[in-house]
């Protein structure tokens, strides 16, 4: 098999490369490849899920980790204490490019105030 035609289930599944910072069981953290921010992180999960209003039960497992992955990352870049922004964007007044759900993960500044 070439690809899924899902850039992020393809960087999950090592057929694209990207910035690791860490992975665990159910999902991924890499560094955003156009920051908005000092730090900027995507997490990731491994499965292909898109839209929080289509979650099914077992998938708040997977978003319940990818909290916690967020929290490790931020730790690791220093950024616990001073502070950070998480974001999902859903659908198109967000602006979300990418139909494979990811938290981001920004800080290391003083960030703008949102929309
Ligand atoms: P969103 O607008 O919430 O869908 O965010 C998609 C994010 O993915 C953007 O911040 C992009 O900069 C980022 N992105 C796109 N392609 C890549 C890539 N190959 N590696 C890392 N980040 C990427
Ligand atoms: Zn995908």
């Amino acid at each position: 098999m070439v690809g899924t035609e899902c850039l992020f289930c393809d960087i999950g599944n090592g057929k694209i490369q990207a910035d690791f910072v860490c992975r665990m069981k159910d999902c991924f953290v890499i560094k955003d490849i156009n920051p908005v921010a000092p730090i900027h992180f995507l997490v990731i999960p491994f499965a292909h899920l898109t839209y929080v209003d289509e979650f099914i039960r077992g998938d708040y497992e997977i978003v319940s980790s990818m909290f916690g992955a967020a929290t490790e990352s931020a730790k690791k870049a220093g950024i616990l204490d001073s502070g950070y922004r998480l974001v999902i964007n859903q659908k198109g007044h967000a602006g979300q490019q990418i139909e494979h759900l990811h938290l981001h993960v920004m800080g290391g500044a003083q960030l703008g105030t949102m929309a």
